[in-house]
């Protein structure tokens, strides 16, 4: 365990950390440097989407780093075309223009910069709870306090709603001093604690989005690629959007990001008014192209439903017969537990249990397992989750 405090000295202290040095992984599971397995309902934070060390993804990578690492975008690249076409296969039909990112709030800051210039507007309305990254731009569309306050001043002109608020969006749209051109929303929130829209939410804005000329940007960065179990989460409400974000397990567990969009939002751009180095590099499309590979032709998408359920109902009986529960949500491989305590506990003590979870705020469990999760796994993961919260109502309780 030696890393653990000589890391610490390293990198300061921005993230909240567990005590597990992690040096392997495949599929679910990961194992630390005392050779300890461990299951990952963590899931790399939602990134190992298709699996630790997925084998087309490690076939990719291999062959690809003998080939060529670097290639700008002032170049052209067969293995960027193939990951552009593949892409295109599986993106909402509308949206077949991408720009290629590192990361999430970058792919974020980028669809923020073309919907201003599509629309010539600077307002934006973001959702109350929403999470887009935090760089500037980004930041200035996330809604918690905590992470904005100490940044002032931000963007100027976005504007937080609350779910049931949608009504009032025409008219704070139709208000000419607002100036609103963009609507930014996660289809399902997931930082935020897995929390998911009203039913007609997401229609109503799409149908004022299309009346009043706004783009509708999705940040499907945590829940699109299958995690909820449809490809995309927008699909759960047959909703598609102008602009769709993307990170995450979008390359494999290499860096890469994207906004994908329609056509005329990009072509709106001049040469020059936005770009990025690494963009679109041949080692990030080539993991790319194997991860959309195996969420295809492996059907990790159909299993992220059909398991996603059984993992989801096993909660709710978890619920039924734990009072700590206060109530279980989400779709597919993206589940959110909330309970009516701290959940920090739970968290450190699952790690002597042999399981890797996941926390939104204080009281909330949240599971991004990798889609590649079987029934054995979810079991397995069920009863550990059943042992942790019998020890936390011990501990409360008595
Ligand atoms: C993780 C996440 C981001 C930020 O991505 P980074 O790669 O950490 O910058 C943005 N939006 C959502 C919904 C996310 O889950």
């Amino acid at each position: 365990m030696q890393s653990l405090e000589s890391e610490e000295s390293y990198v300061g202290n921005l993230y909240q950390r567990f005590p597990v040095s992690i040096i392997k992984g495949k599929g679910c599971k990961v194992w630390d440097t005392n050779g300890r397995e461990y299951l990952d309902c963590m899931g790399g934070y939602g990134v190992a989407l298709v699996g630790h060390c997925n084998d087309r993804v490690v076939q990719a990578i291999t062959e690809q780093c003998h080939e060529l690492i670097t290639c700008h975008m002032s170049v052209y690249n067969e293995v960027r075309l193939r990951f552009l076409k593949k892409f295109n296969s599986i993106a909402p039909k509308n949206l077949q223009s991408t720009f290629f990112t590192n990361s999430g709030t970058e792919a974020v800051e980028a669809a923020l910069k073309f919907s201003r210039k599509f629309t010539g507007k600077s307002g934006i309305i973001a959702l109350n709870g929403g999470y887009h990254g935090k760089t500037f731009g980004s930041l200035s569309v996330t809604y918690n306090e905590k992470y904005r306050k100490s940044f002032l001043p931000l963007l100027e002109g976005v504007k937080f709603i609350s779910y049931s608020e949608v009504e009032s969006i025409s008219e704070i749209v139709t208000r000419s001093e607002s100036n609103i051109g963009t609507i930014i929303v996660e289809p399902i929130q997931g930082e935020t604690g897995i929390i998911m829209p009203p039913p007609n939410f997401l229609k109503s804005i799409r149908e004022i989005c299309t009346a009043k000329g706004l783009v509708l940007i999705f940040d499907e960065i945590q829940s699109g690629l299958g995690r909820t179990g449809k490809m995309w989460a927008g699909q759960h409400w047959d909703v598609e959007p102008d602009i769709m974000c993307l990170a995450k397990g979008v390359a494999g567990g290499v860096p890469m990001g994207l906004a994908t969009m329609r056509p005329e939002i990009l072509n709106s751009l001049k040469i020059g008014e936005h770009s990025s180095t690494f963009a679109g590099n041949p080692l990030a499309c080539a993991a790319g192209s194997a991860a959309i590979d195996a969420l295809v032709e492996d059907g990790l998408v159909t299993n992220s439903e059909k398991v996603g359920k059984i993992f989801k109902d096993g909660l709710i009986k978890l619920k039924e017969n734990h009072k700590i529960i206060r109530d279980v949500r989400g779709l597919g491989m993206m589940l959110g537990v909330e309970m009516r305590f701290d959940v920090k506990d739970i968290l450190l003590d699952g790690i002597n249990h042999g399981i890797l979870l996941l926390y939104s705020g204080r009281n909330i469990l949240r599971l991004l397992p990798p889609l590649v999760m079987n029934e054995e796994e979810v079991n397995k993961s069920l009863q550990l989750i059943e042992i942790l919260i019998q020890k936390e109502e011990k501990r409360r309780f008595g």
